[in-house]
């Protein structure tokens, strides 16, 4: 069983618009392809023509067994009544957590503005997923996404789960610092490279996640995720397979800590052969 959890569905060619299906066929087909039993898509902080917002996602995707929301959350921009959409998304269940993206935008994670979000998280239990490291665009600044910021939500907000994304890459031990010393944080390893991984960096990175357990213990925190489409599916798996690690250590990091963490029902997920055939026929 496989969850990645973290994918988009915006269009980072931003030269044409994609439809909202589109986006959402061409996921669910990466998926089949790679036998990828669900995957949890995370909205943006910018909602435009190549970023759908959490409404129309959670709309899109409502009926799909496979596919939970993370919802997106501006720092600079967020409104009560985008506060008041989200609890009642996360009150009828459609959300399984929020997302937010220091660095992309000019903030700290212990930010005053940010508690209402860390309070919202909190009552209805779900995680909050923060951005960390590298920013994919040169505008970002990243002094606001090193991992070891987040240190102080967790230790302020002890009942809140915290997701890592991306190790703060290249930060990473930093990340396993804040990792290993809270055990209200997470962390995912997606999104380390564009496209595909060469062999030198995928041994690097192998290394990197190799000592990361050996310090940290147990990868009962460890997530996997993608950040698909900037990231292949398909280099991911054959990571996995690299990582020196036995079976059980793999089921952990591969679903069941997701599984748990994010309280996704992996019962209903449909076996490959009943799937039905959405993604095609939307694609068309
Ligand atoms: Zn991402």
């Amino acid at each position: 069983m496989i969850i990645d959890v973290h994918t988009h569905i915006n269009n980072y060619h931003e030269d044409k618009i994609l439809p909202l299906q589109e986006g959402l066929g061409r996921l669910l087909n990466a998926m089949a392809e790679n036998s990828v039993d669900y995957s949890l898509i995370l909205t943006s902080y910018k909602v435009n023509e190549h970023r759908p917002s959490v409404k129309a996602v959670t709309e899109a995707t409502r009926d799909m067994n496979n596919i939970g929301v993370v919802a997106g959350i501006s720092y600079l921009h967020y409104k009560e009544r985008d506060l008041r959409e989200i609890s009642d998304f996360l009150k009828d269940g459609l959300i399984k957590g929020l997302k937010l993206y220091p660095g992309y935008e000019p903030f700290y994670p212990h930010d005053k503005r940010m508690q209402v979000v860390y309070e919202l998280a909190t009552e209805f239990d779900v995680p909050v997923m923060f951005h960390s490291g590298d920013t994919y665009s040169p505008k970002g600044k990243i002094r606001f996404s090193h991992p070891l910021h987040i240190d102080d939500v967790a230790v302020d907000f002890p009942d809140l789960k915290i997701v890592i994304c991306h190790v703060g890459n290249p930060w990473i031990r930093d990340c396993m610092e804040v990792v290993y010393k809270n055990k209200n944080v997470f962390a995912d390893f997606s999104g380390l490279v564009l496209g595909d991984f060469s062999d030198k960096f995928e041994k690097y990175m192998k290394g990197q996640l190799e000592e990361m357990i050996l310090y940290a213990g147990e990868p009962e925190y460890l997530l996997y995720g993608t950040d698909w489409p900037i990231s292949t599916m398909k280099s991911y798996l054959n990571f996995m397979k690299q990582l020196d690690l036995p079976d059980d250590k793999k089921e952990m990091i591969y679903w069941k800590n997701a599984a748990k963490l994010f309280k996704i029902d992996t019962s209903k997920f449909s076996s490959k052969t009943d799937q039905p055939k959405t993604s095609e026929a939307i694609v068309k």
